[in-house]
């Protein structure tokens, strides 16, 4: 591999969260970090949630939100999160929700004023048909409502599709073909033209159809140039297992206790490379060390360094400190 020319450096965070946790009871087809029921039931112990949150206020941010995966999966884990943030000074602008694990008033409320007394100001709950393919909408309902009982701040994402959603029985998940028989078979073109959707992770393949596609040399040479995105903080994450997420790049990541840099470019070769040289280093590297051969056509510098990444981890074993967590390429 040639030494790339720029070192990444993170020099301060502006605005960003914790994940607490990868596994879900959802696995939404736009869904940024691949979450599912598949991955290890694992979450975020206290110790870590207070090294993480205190690297944030080292590095300039005062508020974090705290999402995943699905937070509420681990009530007590969570309780302890929002305790460590507490104790760091550091306040949590929200909480983000599925609804999943609601049952009834009781329980609902229950919970959340447990939640409430344990720091929680604001749920963002989320409502899309993506999310309806997997929860049924009797429990957004449900959480919502018991927020107003106890008092806990609602921050709905997004409220334009809550009409469709309630279009269909609340009882039951309601798959994207039903939305496409009532609402048209472009629905899901539509849909990036209406919500805020990140093309990376899941979304990638799930729109693919949506927009025209490039060949590879098509992608590389439309995007000559480096990729500054890794140095954007305005929507940062650090996780479970100690890595900053770095930009929107899910997959990548940077041990949280190697910020601010600047990044070596021995321990970090494909983040100092993707830096320097953008998708175009990647995949003359990937071609030449890893024999990748590209799969048709892509939407975007992001679908193809996502399908090499893949490549390297699912089909050639490569385990780096820098394609984490693993889980990510099975389940995305
Ligand atoms: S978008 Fe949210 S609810 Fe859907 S799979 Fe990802 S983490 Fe789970
Ligand atoms: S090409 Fe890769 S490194 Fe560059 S912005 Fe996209 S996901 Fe991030």
């Amino acid at each position: 591999m040639r030494t790339p020319k720029k070192n990444l450096y993170i020099p301060h965070l502006i605005s960003g969260g914790l994940i607490t946790n990868y596994y879900c009871t959802s696995a939404c087809r736009h869904c940024l970090y691949g979450c599912s029921p598949r991955w290890e039931k694992k979450y975020i112990e206290t110790s870590m949630a207070a090294r993480m949150l205190e690297i944030i206020g080292q590095m300039g941010c005062r508020s974090v939100h705290i999402g995943g995966g699905e937070p509420f999966l681990n009530p007590g884990g969570l309780i302890d999160t929002l305790g460590a943030a507490a104790e760091c000074g550091i306040s949590v602008d929200y909480v983000e929700t599925n609804s999943s694990w609601y049952r009834d008033e009781n329980h609902g409320i229950t919970l959340l004023s447990r939640l409430r007394r344990a720091g929680l100001n604001t749920l963002l709950i989320s409502m899309s048909p993506f999310h309806n393919e997997h929860i049924p909408f009797y429990k957004v309902k449900g959480v919502i409502a018991a927020c107003r009982e106890t008092g806990v701040g609602v921050f709905p994402w997004i409220t334009e599709f809550y009409p469709e959603i309630d279009t269909f029985d609340d009882r039951t998940s309601h798959h994207l073909e039903e939305y496409q028989a009532v609402f048209g078979i472009d629905y899901l073109d539509r849909i990036p033209s209406r919500y805020w959707i990140h093309f990376g992770g899941r979304a990638l393949d799930t729109f693919s159809a949506s927009f025209p596609g490039f060949s590879s040399e098509d992608i590389c040479s439309r995007n000559a140039t480096g990729c500054s995105e890794l140095r954007d903080t305005s929507h940062f994450h650090m996780d479970l297992f100690g890595n900053y997420v770095p930009g929107l790049c899910s997959g990548l990541a940077i041990q949280a206790d190697h910020l601010p840099g600047p990044l070596s470019h021995s321990e970090y070769p494909m983040l100092s490379l993707l830096y320097s040289e953008g998708i175009g280093g990647l995949y003359s590297m990937a071609r030449h060390r890893f024999n990748f051969a590209s799969n048709g056509s892509y939407i975007s510098k992001c679908h193809l360094c996502l399908d090499i990444r893949r490549h390297m981890v699912v089909d050639y074993g490569v385990e780096t400190m820098e394609l984490q967590p693993l889980d990510f390429y099975r389940n995305v």
